[in-house]
C-alpha cells in the first residue's frame, strides 16, 4: 500500500511518499528558515501562507519522484498537530480534500509520533519495546514505546525544551535562527574547560529536565565578560557539553530503571554530533544499542509522518475513511499519551 504524507505543523512543509512493502519512495521538503530569520522566530501567519504556497508543488514533486500515480495512494496521512493551528490547517485542507477527492482513507497523526518512529526509517531499526529520547523544538521527553500507539510518558523537561534551550544559547551568541546546528558549530572551535556551566535537575532522581538554568547562566557569564570570538566558542562548547551531559545520564537512567536495552533518539536535536558520540559511547559501555534517524530526518520532514501513517494503516488504527470525512479538525495542543 503507499502512503502519501504532509506535514505542515511548524517552518517546515514536508511530503512523502511510503510504499508499507518497498519502503520510502520519495520526499520532498521546503524550509521556511529564510522567511523567519529576520523576525528571530517563526511568525506563524507567514507559516501558512507559506505552506499554501508550497504544499501542492511539493506533493506534485515527491510523486513524480516516486514515479508513481496521484490514483495509485491509498491513503494520506497528514500532521494533525500539536503544532502552529494556521499552519496546521494548511496540511489538514488539502489532506482531507485529496482524500475526499481520491475516495480513500486519510490518517490523522500526531507530529511527536511521526518524529518518534523516524529512526524506524533506517536500518538497522530498533525493535519495540524502547526507550525514546525525544529531543525538539518544542519537546524534551523521554518515553517508553511497547509498540505503535503505545507510549508511556517517563518524564519531560519543566521549562524550555533541549532545542529551544540551543535556539536561545544561539541568540544571546549572536548567532542566527534558529541556532542550534551554528551553536553546535562554533562549539567545534571551543576550548574545553574553559568555562563550567550547571546541570540543572542532574540529581532530581526523576526522567524530568530543566534547561532555563542554563540558557541563564550563560545570559549571567556573558554580562559578566568581555567577550571576544574565542570566547563564544568556548561558552558554546561549554553550552553543549552540559545540555549533552544531562540528555544523556537521564537517558541512560531511564534505561537502567526500565530494563529496555535500545535507545532511539528523535527530534532536530538528534542531529547533534557531540549527543551522537556521547550516546554511542555510554551505551556501549551498558551493552545497550542507541538508534538515530538519518540527519534529514530529525528536524521536520515528511517522512516520517507517510511512515507513521503507514504503520496506522497496517493496523487499521485512526483511519478515517470518506463517508464520514465531512469534517475535519487540527489539534494544536495534543498529548501523545492519548493516542
Ligand atoms: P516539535 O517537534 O517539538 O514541535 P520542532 O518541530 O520545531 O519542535 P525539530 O524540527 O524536531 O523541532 O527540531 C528543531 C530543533 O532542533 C531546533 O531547536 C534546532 O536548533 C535543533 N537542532 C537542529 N540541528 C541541531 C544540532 N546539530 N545541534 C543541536 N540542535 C539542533
Ligand atoms: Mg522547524
Ligand atoms: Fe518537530
Amino acid at each position: 500500500m503507499i502512503v502519501l504524507g504532509i506535514e505542515t505543523s511548524c517552518d517546515e512543509t514536508g511530503i512523502a511518499v511510503y510504499h508499507t512493502e518497498n519502503g520510502l519512495l520519495s520526499h520532498t521538503l521546503f524550509s521556511q528558515i529564510e522567511i523567519h530569520n529576520e523576525y528571530g522566530g517563526v511568525v506563524p501567519e507567514l507559516a501558512s501562507r507559506d505552506h499554501i504556497r508550497r504544499t501542492i508543488p511539493l506533493i506534485k514533486k515527491a510523486l513524480q519522484n516516486a514515479h508513481i500515480d496521484l490514483h495509485e495512494i491509498d491513503a494520506i496521512a497528514f500532521t494533525q498537530g500539536p503544532g502552529l493551528a494556521g499552519a496546521l490547517l494548511v496540511g489538514a485542507s488539502i489532506a482531507n480534500a485529496m482524500a475526499f477527492a481520491l475516495k480513500i482513507p486519510v490518517l490523522n497523526i500526531h507530529h511527536l509520533e511521526g518524529h518518534l518512529l523516524s529512526p524506524l526509517l533506517s536500518k538497522p531499526a530498533p525493535c519495540f519495546p524502547f526507550l525514546a529520547l525525544l529531543v525538539s523544538g518544542g519537546h524534551t521527553q523521554l518515553i517508553k514505546v511497547k509498540g505503535i500507539g503505545q507510549y508511556t510518558l517517563l518524564g519531560e523537561t519543566v521549562d524550555d525544551a533541549a532545542g529551544e534551550a540551543f535556539d536561545k544559547t544561539a541568540k544571546l551568541l549572536g548567532l542566527d535562527y534558529p541556532g542550534g546546528k551554528a551553536l553546535a558549530e562554533l562549539a567545534t572551535k571551543g576550548r574545553p574547560s574553559c568555562f563550567k556551566l550547571p546541570r540543572p535537575m542532574r540529581h532530581s532522581g526523576d526522567f524530568n529536565f530543566s534547561f532555563s538554568g542554563l540558557k541563564t547562566a550563560v545570559l549571567t557569564l556573558i554580562k559578566n565578560h568581555e567577550i571576544n570570538d574565542q570566547m563564544r566558542a568556548d561558552i558554546a562548547l561549554a553550552f553543549q557539553e552540559a545540555a549533552v551531559d544531562i540528555l544523556t545520564e537521564k537517558s541512560l537512567a531511564a534505561l537502567a530503571r526500565t530494563g529496555l536495552t535500545q535507545l532511539v533518539i528523535a527530534g532536530g536535536v538528534g542531529a547533534n554530533i557531540a549527543l551522537r558520540s556521547r550516546l554511542l559511547q555510554e551505551t556501549s559501555r551498558i551493552g545497550a544499542t542507541v538508534f538515530f534517524p538519518e540527519f534529514q530526518f530529525c528536524t521536520d520532514n515528511g517522512a516520517m509522518i507517510a511512515f507513521a501513517g503507514a504503520m496506522r494503516l497496517l493496523k487499521q488504527d485512526t483511519v478515517r475513511c470518506p463517508e464520514t470525512m465531512n469534517c475535519f479538525t487540527v489539534k494544536a495542543r495534543w498529548e501523545l499519551e492519548t493516542l
